[in-house]
């Protein structure tokens, strides 16, 4: 729990939230500010700030199967999105590590726009990052 942190406190039962899933680990309620019907939040109860805190974590992933899985049928989405936000650049607002499901909807769907390039020094890249690993 950390005080201020608006998540730790629907975990703790201090705010109010619509809960959809809860075990000893994890927590999964509605997003207050929804993109899309249905829109979830997946939230581990460990505070954690983001993805970078993240190792061992886990459970997190079955989580989000099982949860997307529920997302998906409650309303007959025709496809779900998975978002994650790791930093403010990113934006990133409440810093305490979630996964966002979206579902999507005929005719409501969501406008994600990548400008896309053409792999430049896919080598290099590839080279900086696997020796990391
Ligand atoms: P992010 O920008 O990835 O940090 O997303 C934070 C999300 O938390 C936003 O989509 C907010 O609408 C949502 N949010 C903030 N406060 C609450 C709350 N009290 N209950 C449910 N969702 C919240
Ligand atoms: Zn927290």
């Amino acid at each position: 729990m950390t005080d201020d942190c608006i998540f730790c406190k629907i975990i703790e039962g201090e705010i109010p939230s619509h809960k959809v899933y809860e075990d000893d680990k994890m927590i999964a309620f509605l997003d207050v500010n929804p993109v899309s019907k249905g829109h979830t939040l997946v939230v581990p109860k460990k505070h954690v700030e983001n993805i970078h805190e993240a190792e061992g974590m886990n459970y997190l992933f079955d989580g989000l199967v099982e949860v997307s899985n529920a997302v998906k049928e409650a309303f007959d989405a025709e496809g779900v999105n998975i978002a994650q936000n790791n930093g403010e650049k990113a934006g990133q607002e409440v810093f305490h590590l979630h996964f966002h499901i979206t579902p999507i909807y005929e005719g409501n769907e969501l406008d994600i726009t990548y400008n896309r390039t053409e792999l430049d020094e896919g080598e290099e890249v590839a080279e900086e990052i696997q020796k990391r690993l």
